[in-house]
């Protein structure tokens, strides 16, 4: 079954059907625009990263204001990408098993196609399967700077880097040193300082590989949370920023260097909701829930009314608390921002990009799903 679009161009906002994904236009390219200036001045390469909007539409919007290539997190969002015109991709995660490697080496036959690798086995079985396959795939070796989840300590990169480089079928172009974990630290004292330690092991993983005699040339990392400081330290080569174009209630926790909200880009990505039963009184029910939004980052904020509270989400209800002289009635409109932006997106089918409210343009969400 195709499910109906939840709107047509030209509709006003308030005809859009519920819960739909919204994308605020003005504010979507103020936040492109902003993140190219901003990475541009630093001298570092952007390769934003499309987990947070898995389209080729977007990841194109991006590369048009000057990023180098896309990051993904999975072989079927690249295969994606790739199928809506990007040709520069970077797994920023491992890729394992043999019937993957086999689908990621036919795939780097027809672009340029990075991957990470922090375990010796899983790179000599991507290089038979490039060789099988006649393709060259370009590793980076991955470092743990910090976040504790995939990498290898930096003692260790050079060894991997040298595997690669002896490996025909592999170019080694240099290490991921991202700190995923350093993102959501809410003081800047914190993400300074959590940045300051990741530099510094990139920095020993680099002097590893140089070592060997061999050209750590790429060297990546970074993101949304972490870019004012990011930038200020030259072992990065590239960010890979992904949340920044929409934001979401979870990086509205962090703060700036004065304690206000850290607010450098903005909101643009909304879930419109309608509410479906106002029976019971300093209550209304929303009809976006568990299957509507995400809610490991906690609930969503709602959008221009601080003093309305999103409580108790069920399956396919969310329940609001307002103040008992307020009054919302059956189909109001209320806007939400998602508490996390990249799993609320992976909810929906459809993009509704609206300008002064009204519907400008609809997308699909091409790699919803997509998660091999
Ligand atoms: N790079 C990697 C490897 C990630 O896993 C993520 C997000 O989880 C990002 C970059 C982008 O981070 P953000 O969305 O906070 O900008
Ligand atoms: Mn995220």
């Amino acid at each position: 079954m195709v499910q109906q679009l939840p709107a047509r161009v030209g509709d006003e906002l308030s005809e859009v059907d519920t819960p739909a994904l919204i994308v605020d236009l003005d504010a979507y390219e103020r936040n492109l625009g902003l993140m190219a200036s901003i990475v541009g001045d630093s001298g570092k390469a952007l390769r934003p990263h499309a987990k947070t909007h898995k389209s080729p539409v977007i990841a194109l919007d991006q590369m048009a204001l000057g990023a180098v290539g896309i990051c993904c997190q999975k072989l079927s969002e690249a295969e994606i990408l790739w199928q809506g015109g990007v040709r520069d991709i970077l797994i920023a995660n491992e890729v394992v098993g043999k019937r993957k490697q086999r689908r990621l080496a036919k795939l780097a036959r027809s672009m340029r196609l990075t991957v990470c690798v922090d375990d010796i086995e899983n790179l000599r079985s991507l290089n038979q399967a490039a060789e099988e396959a006649d393709s060259i795939v370009s590793v980076l070796v991955e470092v743990d700077v910090g976040g504790g989840r995939c990498g290898v300590t930096p003692n260790l990169a050079g060894s991997l880097a040298a595997a690669a480089a002896d490996s025909p079928a592999l170019r080694f172009a240099g290490i991921q040193a991202y700190h995923g974990s350093a993102q959501h630290l809410r003081s800047v004292q914190e993400r300074q300082s959590a940045v300051a330690k990741a530099a510094n092991l990139a920095e020993a993983a680099k002097a590893d590989i140089e070592a060997r005699g061999l050209v750590c040339q790429t060297v990546t990392g970074g993101g949304t949370g972490t870019l004012l400081q990011d930038i200020e330290y030259p072992i990065w080569t590239e960010l890979q920023c992904g949340s920044y174009i929409f934001m979401d209630a979870d990086y509205g926790r962090n703060r700036d260097t004065r304690g206000t909200p850290y607010a450098l880009f903005e909101n643009s990505l909304f879930v419109l909701s309608s509410v479906m039963s106002v029976a019971h009184s300093g209550k209304a029910v929303l009809d976006a829930g568990l299957k509507a939004l995400a809610f490991d980052s906690g609930p969503p904020t709602v959008a221009d009314r601080s003093d309305f509270i999103y409580s108790g989400p069920s399956d396919e209800h969310g329940t609001l608390t307002i103040p008992a002289h307020e009054k919302l009635a059956l189909g109001d409109r209320v806007r939400l921002i998602p508490g996390h932006c990249d799993p609320t997106v992976n909810l929906y089918d459809w993009f509704v990009g609206v300008r002064n409210d009204r519907v400008e343009r609809i997308w699909p969400v091409s790699a919803r799903g997509a998660l091999s």
